[in-house]
Parts: C-alpha cells; structure tokens; sequence
C-alpha cells in the first residue's frame, strides 16, 4: 500500500464526489494499491476491502479514531476512542466458493465482494435481496431468488456473514449519562470518506488563506507539509 499525498487526496476527493459509497472504497484503495488492477480489488471480499481501508485510514490519519454517537436512550451525545486495531478480526474473509445446505438443496455462494455492493436498489430490503441474488452461483436464471422463503434468505445470510466476520463490525457503546449499553454498525468506508471530505474542506480554506497572504500556487502550497502549512498560516495573520 502506497502513501496517498496531499494533492492526489484532493483529487481523489474531488472525483469521488458524485460516487456512491462503494465506489468510493475502490477509487481510495485503487490510489493506495496501484500495483492491484480495478477488477482484482473489486473481487476482494468485503471483509478484505476493509482490512485495506483500516489500513489505508492508519496511513492517513493515525491508528485512533474518535467516534460520535448519540444515545438510543437518553441522546446523550458520546465520544468513544477506539484503535483500528481492535476492529480487526484475524480471519479476513477468502474469496472462492462457500457451500450450504438448506433441506436437501445444496447452496454454493461467495462472501459478499467490493464490486458486489456497486449499485444496489436504494430501499434496503431489495438491496439485501438483490446482493443475495448477486453472491449465490448457482441461482438458476428463471425462478431467481423466489426459490427461497424468508427462512432461507436469512439462513443464506448468516452463512456469507459467517464467511466473512471483518465485512461487519460491530462496536459495543455504552452511555457514561444513563449507562444504556447497544451495538452500533460501524462501516470503515463511509467513516472515513467523512473523514476525507472533512480533511479537503479544511485543506482548501488553508489554500485559500495562504494563496491569498503570499500568492503561491495551490500545488505548492499542497507539496508543504501541514507543520509547515500551519505555521505559515498562523505567521499570516495579522
Ligand atoms: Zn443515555
């Protein structure tokens, strides 16, 4: 994994935009793997892909993160401090074929991958139908997914989750007002294009406020490193 420089983050920013979060994780991870091609990274397994962003977050931003919560009980708001670390598992999803059985019907099905998640319905309950339909190998074309009832679809579900414990991340949070314990989802590649989106914000007020002080150009003032940018942000004021 490649370290991803002030400029070509902004870039990244910037054609990420219009993406969908999916698209996102594989433009970010595609900057930082260059030696790995598109249709590689889009066959990782979830799981993996996150593996990769926690990685990639670590590089830019360091091994702590700080997250914001309100709480379900009391909205409390809570800051919790966690270490990439601890959102690790140490079985990374492999990809290649998984099989179930259901009653007398063997299943082959794959762990969820990156490219997997890439335009789903928008509505929730057709995006997990949609995604199941995705990962089964041997669905047959005709009847589809109508082969199975809801009993099914979730026992199908808890076999790819179970094939891939990193692709959800669960953290346990507890309220320090009411003492309310719960579990939040925690999803590292809508975390940390937030994080992204926050950084470029504050990068272009920093370009904007030094162009404006000494008229350099944004590409060197995107080459300092960001003691250097403070400092001369901080000398600019009057
Ligand atoms: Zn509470």
């Amino acid at each position: 994994m490649r370290a991803l420089g002030a400029a070509q983050l902004l870039g990244i920013w910037e054609q990420g935009l219009e993406l969908s979060s999916p698209r996102r994780a594989l433009v970010l991870l595609a900057a930082a793997c260059p030696e790995t091609d598109w249709g590689e990274l889009a066959a990782l397994p979830v799981g993996r892909r996150d593996d990769l962003l926690l990685q990639l977050r670590e590089h830019l931003f360091g091994a702590e993160l700080t997250l914001v919560a309100a709480c379900p009980a009391c909205s409390e708001q809570l800051e919790s401090t966690l270490r990439l670390a601890d959102l690790r598992v140490d079985a990374p999803g492999l990809p290649g074929a998984h099989m179930l059985s259901i009653g007398a019907r063997d299943i082959v099905f794959h762990a969820p991958t990156a490219g997997d998640l890439i335009d789903l319905p928008q509505d929730p309950a057709q995006a997990s139908m949609a995604l199941l339909a995705r990962c089964v190998d041997d669905l047959p074309a005709t009847a589809g997914i109508a082969l199975w009832s809801a009993d099914d679809m979730e026992t199908i579900g808890a076999a790819m989750a179970a094939a891939d414990p990193q692709a959800r991340t669960d953290i346990g949070l507890v309220c320090a007002a009411c003492n309310h314990r719960w579990e939040s989802v925690f999803d590292i590649a809508s975390f940390l294009w937030c994080e992204i989106e926050a950084w470029a914000q504050r990068t272009l007020h920093e370009i904007h406020a030094l162009a404006r002080a000494y008229a350099w150009r944004e590409q060197d003032i995107l080459a300092l490193s960001p003691t250097r940018r403070q400092l001369y942000l901080e000398l600019s004021q009057p």
